[in-house]
């Protein structure tokens, strides 16, 4: 180059070189910069994902919170939900006029004065069906409803046997012409013959309210405080009103206000639901 030593244009050239390389230090600092950026934004956009994720999770946790049946009671049933969940097909045994469960005896009876929580009658009952009612009865003490009692359980062949025939030797005395047989059909209208009780499963029992024998095994029992609490809250226990009004053409048996029997939660939500009766509810799950 003219005009420039030797000297001056290898100063010039180092200084070429070297704003060169500023230049590509600068852009690759640059770009490093903006690699960080959009991983900084993508991050963030992941952080969004899992903070809504996190969210939702929380979200429907305190949803199902709020659906979890233990959190609308107000006794703390944590004692008892094992007994009122329970899904053992055991309790949706259905013994009725056409099923005859002949002489069967359930394996794990209790008695039920030997609760300590409440204070029953003595009656044999299923051990799990007398913890989901000993909760009932707490939860109902707890809404104001006092005194609701048991004045039937488990009751033997033997028992039903001898108390179909007492019937039947009480219609034959008011009508002395009927023939045994006769008698039989009468009684059968309103009383189960040996094999045909759900009382015999020891999964059901009839309630009274204590003291009050205007009601006792009445349909009045509906009206009663207890009752129409009972009809009410008794699916949050597992328990259903074994015998409505408007089922008796499927259940065989009249309307029974005081009759509940014993399902398990979710069996007793969805026949509430459904509005199916036990012998409809078995037929549609094909048990
Ligand atoms: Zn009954």
């Amino acid at each position: 180059m003219p005009g420039l030593s030797k000297r001056e244009l290898r100063q010039k050239t180092i200084c070429g070189v070297l704003l060169a390389l500023i230049g590509i230090a600068l852009l690759v600092l640059g770009v490093l910069l903006f690699t960080k950026a959009l991983n900084k934004n993508s991050n963030a956009v992941q952080d969004n994902d899992k903070e809504s994720d996190a969210g939702t999770v929380l979200d429907s946790s305190r949803q199902d919170e709020e659906d979890l049946p233990a959190s609308s009671y107000n006794i703390d049933i944590s004692e008892y939900e094992e007994y009122i969940y329970t899904e053992d097909e055991k309790y949706l045994m259905l013994v009725n006029p056409e099923n005859s469960c002949g002489k069967y005896v359930p394996d794990d009876l209790v008695y039920s004065s030997d609760a300590t929580e409440y204070d029953f009658s003595g009656y044999n009952i299923d051990r799990v069906v007398l913890k989901a009612l000993t909760a009932m009865c707490l939860e109902a003490e707890s809404d104001g409803i006092f005194g609701i009692d048991i004045t039937s359980a488990y009751r033997s062949y033997a028992y039903q046997d001898a108390l179909f025939g007492h019937y039947c030797d009480q219609e034959m005395s008011k009508n002395p012409s009927l023939t045994r047989k006769e008698a039989e059909e009468i009684v059968s209208t309103y009383s189960c013959r040996a094999g045909t009780s759900e009382h015999q499963t020891g999964l059901c029992v009839d309630l009274r309210v204590r003291g009050d024998n205007d009601s006792l095994l009445e349909e009045s029992f509906a009206d009663t405080g207890a009752g129409a609490w009972l009809a009410e809250n008794c699916e949050r226990f597992g328990f259903i009103l074994r015998f409505p009004a408007e089922k008796t053409d499927k259940t065989g048996i009249i309307y029974e206000p005081w009759h509940f029997r014993f399902v398990g939660y979710k069996a007793a939500n969805e026949m509430k639901s459904s509005g199916l009766c036990l012998e409809e509810y078995v037929e549609k799950l094909g048990i």
